[in-house]
C-alpha cells in the first residue's frame, strides 16, 4: 500500500482522538487528506512522534479521550528508538503506535534506512509492545479498530511502498498556531 492509501485508514478511524504525526511527507500527506483539528503534525521535530504520544496518553488516561494514536516513519523512529523503549516500559495501555515503515528516507531522496535489514516489529515486541503486522490497507483498518478497542500499548507494523505523493503542498504553519490549535481541541474534548 502506498503511505497516503494508509493515512487514509488512519484517518477513517480517528475522527474523535488525537493523531500525532510524525514530521515531512507524512505530516503533508495527512493534512492534504484532511487538515483537521484533532491532528498535531510535528513538522521539524523528526524522531519525537512516540514520544509526544506516550507522554500523551500518559496524561489524558481515565480520560473521555480514550486513545492517543501516533503516525511514526521507520526512519524517524530509528532517529530516536529510545521512545519505543520508554513506551514499552510505560506500557500506557491507551497508546496506538502506527509505524509506516517504506525501508527508505522518503522526505531525502529515498535513503535506504536501517530497517531494511532490521524488523522493527521484533524490536517493538522485544521491549513488550502489542505488536499486529499489516501488509494492505484492509489490514490496517482491521488493526486500528481492534486497538481502538482493545488495551495496548500497541505497534502497528504497516509495510507500505516507498515514496511520497505527487503535488502535495508544503506545510506552512505557524508551529505555535498550529500546536495552539491542537491544545484548545483536546482541552475541549477532555472537558465535553
Ligand atoms: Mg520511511
Amino acid at each position: 500500500m502506498k503511505r497516503i492509501e494508509a493515512l487514509r485508514a488512519v484517518v477513517d478511524a480517528t475522527s474523535d482522538l488525537p493523531v500525532i504525526a510524525t514530521c515531512a511527507a507524512t505530516s503533508r500527506e495527512l493534512a492534504s487528506i484532511e487538515d483537521r483539528d484533532n491532528h498535531l503534525y510535528l513538522l521539524d521535530a523528526m524522531g519525537l512522534a512516540v514520544s509526544v504520544g506516550t507522554g500523551l496518553a500518559q496524561a489524558i488516561e481515565g480520560s473521555a479521550v480514550l486513545r492517543a494514536v501516533v503516525i511514526e516513519g521507520d526512519g524517524s523512529l530509528l532517529m530516536n528508538p529510545g521512545a519505543a523503549l520508554t513506551a514499552g516500559y510505560l506500557r500506557p495501555e491507551n497508546l496506538v503506535i502506527v509505524l509506516l515503515d517504506n525501508g527508505v528516507y522518503a522526505s531525502t531522496a529515498s535513503i535506504p534506512t536501517h530497517a531494511q535489514q532490521l524488523d522493527l516489529g521484533r524490536i517493538a515486541e522485544a521491549v513488550d509492545l502489542k505488536v499486529l503486522q499489516v501488509q494492505n490497507t484492509e489490514e490496517l483498518a482491521l488493526a486500528l479498530r481492534q486497538t481502538l478497542s482493545e488495551n495496548g500499548p500497541w505497534f502497528i507494523h504497516a509495510r507500505t511502498e516507498p515514496g511520497n505523493e505527487p503535488g502535495i503542498e508544503l506545510l506552512l504553519i505557524d508551529p505555535v498556531v498550529h500546536g495552539d490549535r491542537f491544545r484548545r481541541w483536546l482541552s475541549q474534548r477532555l472537558h465535553a
